[in-house]
């Protein structure tokens, strides 16, 4: 049953239930019609509350059936809506713990609400790009004000509902309950009171008014205009709420249905329901059911306490989860607690640590010299310096000391898990847990399987990264995982534009306009220089016929790092991060060309996009056809949780995607003609060319 209809006194309750939030799918609007129509039958029925079953009122739109055609099946959620306004017996909505999206917009149809405390309310639907489309762009304003209606629309936050209780004027809930244990009964005390009032109030009936509209909606227009630069939505949202102030409720709904379906179509839309649906699917493994129990990890410990294993460490604590830190030295320990003392005393400053939390967390942190007194880790995460020989000792010891069932992660970012699984007599216990810098702050977690790494290890971790609110995606073992694999031909067509004619500052420009968070030579400062550096040496021994652009390594050459170094492509003042362009490293690739005797050409920026995003399109194809990604969908969840690509673009392939693959391969083909680039470059991945050639989407 998604709807239970049951009968107290002259009540009827009916009860949404459709975990795990009560969604309002065809399903479940077909039982609250069906149940509304019993109750208007039932003549000894004199009042109804809707309520939600279980950790929910109601969470809105079924996201399964986003952008499909049951969406809008009859009966649809504005249709429910009607019926509940044109009910003839007084209908109050009882909601708790979750009224968002479509929930809202439903209780907003009721004639009554009457609120738990601690419900969060919202209408988030503008972080998929669109705004509430069952009349919440209507009637919000109405029953709550027009600010603070305007404000929950264009954010899309929840807020608590002992706050909205405290707008002054507001006719959102008209009761409050004492706790959540009470609202039914309350609920129900409330229907017996309203029961023979007539008429039914309607919030459609109450006014939408602001004393300085135009002025207000200018204001309005300008904050979020600013801050919402390549989203649409919240414009609109804007517009959505003006008309409820200055049009005929159902004129507003009108331009509320057109604005929602025009929004539905733009790409900005697409690529954020697409990234939506991309997160909650990246922690679902083909072949590891949900079920798969899983090991209790209740306390971790992490070797290397450098810039890595410091970061690390600060998710666990913020977590509640005890982490106990080995190093070679006391000082290197000292070191790592005064940077993560640091971290927190700054968060405490800015208010957002309790001074009260920020201790608990660090009782909760512990240091050690002696692989000894690891022997009870749950979990152990090495983060020493990137060379096999320094893992190979570490986790031998930590084979020696650790428990049975322990799992031992490693951070590397190159190097062979399957090899540093071999190392132990228990491979199917390792495997690599990929951070990113800096550990406390990036979101994506790259969890790579080794060969050998066991179902529940796998499961174990991927759950145990939403508990330290991280996004983690599988990869296979390979060099470079998912995104460093990516990203080297990212870097190496960049090195390629060069020599061609472009500046680092216009390669910059160029993508950052396209929406990255920076251009890929403001990013290699950042990362530091010398680490492409040292790949590319590894590169020019293993993979001798492979082409490189040289610039990179004579800047190398000139120890500029990047910011570390305060020089790299560009220059650094201390203590600031901005890029300042530099007249020698300009020279220094016009001479590199001249010596190549390359003649500059300009390059339209169009060509310096195509040209870096259709080269980590390519290379994301051999990944996936390698089986090192189990879908597409993780690779774009990569891109935009790990490297700043637009998330208005939904990530790598949702954006070749909505080009179009058979475009791609013919941008690419045409990049290959080109003499001084590299032709084996712009080779279509098989994958690549079938979908494209078959007219179809990653
Ligand atoms: P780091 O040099 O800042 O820190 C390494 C720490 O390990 C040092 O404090 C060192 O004293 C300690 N150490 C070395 N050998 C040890 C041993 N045998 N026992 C105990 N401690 C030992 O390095 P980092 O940048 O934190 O990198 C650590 C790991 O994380 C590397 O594998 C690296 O590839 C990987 N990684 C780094 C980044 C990054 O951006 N820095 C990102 C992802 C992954």
């Amino acid at each position: 049953m998604t709807a239970e209809y049951a009968v107290h006194g002259t009540v009827a309750v009916i009860t949404l239930n459709n975990p795990p939030v009560n969604g309002l799918g065809l399903a479940t609007r077909r039982g609250l019609t069906d149940a509304l129509t019993q109750a208007h039958a039932d003549t000894a029925v004199a009042a109804i509350v809707i309520t939600g079953a279980g950790k929910a009122f109601s969470g809105g739109a079924d996201i399964k059936e986003l952008g499909q055609p049951t969406a809008l099946q009859e009966p649809n959620l504005l249709s429910v809506i009607l019926t509940l306004e044109a009910a003839t017996k007084p209908i109050i909505a009882a909601v708790h713990s979750v009224c968002m999206g479509g929930g809202l917009e439903l209780a907003l149809g009721c004639h009554y609400r009457i609120a738990a405390p601690g419900c969060k309310v919202a209408l988030p639907e503008v972080k998929l790009g669109l705004l509430p489309g069952a009349g919440g762009t209507q009637r919000l304003p109405r029953a709550l004000g027009v600010e603070p209606a305007l404000n929950m629309i264009v954010s899309g936050e929840p807020v608590n509902s002992e706050l909205l209780m405290q707008v002054p004027g507001q006719q959102l809930f008209q009761s409050m309950a004492d706790s959540p244990d009470t609202l039914l009964v309350q609920a129900l005390a409330f229907a017996a009171e309203v029961a023979s009032l007539r008429p039914l109030p309607l919030v459609r009936h109450l006014p939408a008014q602001h004393p300085q509209g135009d002025a207000y909606f200018q204001f309005a227009r300008n904050m979020v205009g600013s801050m919402a630069k390549n989203f649409p939505a919240p414009l609109k949202c804007v517009d959505a709420v003006e008309a409820a102030t200055q049009r005929k409720f159902d004129d507003g709904m009108c331009l509320e249905r057109d604005t929602f379906l025009n929004l539905m179509w733009t790409p900005e839309s697409r690529a954020l329901r697409h990234l939506f649906m991309a997160e909650r699917l990246a922690s679902k493994v083909p072949d590891v059911p949900v079920n798969t129990a899983q090991r209790a990890i209740n306390s971790v410990a992490i070797i290397g306490a450098g810039t890595m294993g410091g970061g690390i460490a600060m998710n666990f604590l913020n977590a509640g989860i005890p982490v106990k830190m080995l190093e070679m030295k006391q000082e290197a320990l000292d070191r790592s607690i005064a940077t993560i003392r640091k971290n927190y005393e700054a968060q405490v400053k800015k208010g957002k640590l309790k001074q009260d939390k920020y201790e608990q967390r660090m009782a909760l942190l512990s240091t050690t010299l002696s692989y000894d007194d690891l022997k009870d880790a749950d979990l152990v995460i090495e983060a020493v310096f990137e060379e096999i020989g320094v893992k190979e000792a570490v986790f031998k010891e930590l084979d020696r000391v650790l428990k049975p069932g322990a799992i031992l992660a490693s951070n590397t970012s190159t190097l062979d898990v399957n090899q540093i699984a071999a190392f132990t007599q228990r491979p199917q216990d390792v495997l690599g847990t990929h951070f990113f810098s800096p550990a406390n702050v990036m979101k994506l977690l790259e969890v790579v399987r080794g060969i050998q790494t066991a179902p529940d290890v796998l499961a174990t971790v991927m759950a145990l990264a939403k508990r330290i609110k991280k996004t983690a995606v599988v990869s296979g073992v390979c060099d470079g995982f998912i995104g460093n694999r990516m990203i080297e031909q990212y870097g190496r067509q960049a090195g390629f534009l060069l020599d061609e004619g472009c500046t680092p500052a216009q390669v910059d420009a160029a993508m950052e306009a396209f929406g990255f968070a920076m251009g890929p030579f403001r990013m290699s400062d950042l990362a530091g220089n010398d680490i492409g550096w040292a790949i590319r040496k590894r590169r020019y021994v293993e993979q001798p016929n492979m082409k490189y652009s040289k610039t990179a390594d004579l800047l190398c050459e000139r120890g500029r790092f990047g910011q570390k170094t305060g020089a790299g492509w560009y220059d650094y003042v201390p203590g600031k991060r901005d890029a300042i362009a530099n007249a020698e490293v300009v020279k220094m690739i016009e001479d590199h060309r001249a010596a190549l005797g390359m003649t500059p050409r300009k390059i339209s920026d169009e060509e310096i996009v195509q040209r870096l995003v259709f080269s980590l399109v390519n290379e994301a194809a051999h990944i996936l056809e390698e089986g090192i990604a189990n879908k597409a969908s993780d690779i774009d969840v990569v891109y935009i949780f790990g490297y700043g690509f637009p998330v208005y673009r939904g990530g790598p392939l949702n954006y070749a995607n909505e080009v179009g693959l058979f475009n791609v391969v013919q941008a690419m083909q045409r990049f290959a003609q080109n003499p001084l680039d590299d032709a084996n470059f712009w080779q279509p991945a098989p994958l690549l060319a079938r979908l494209a050639a078959e007219g179809h989407t990653f």
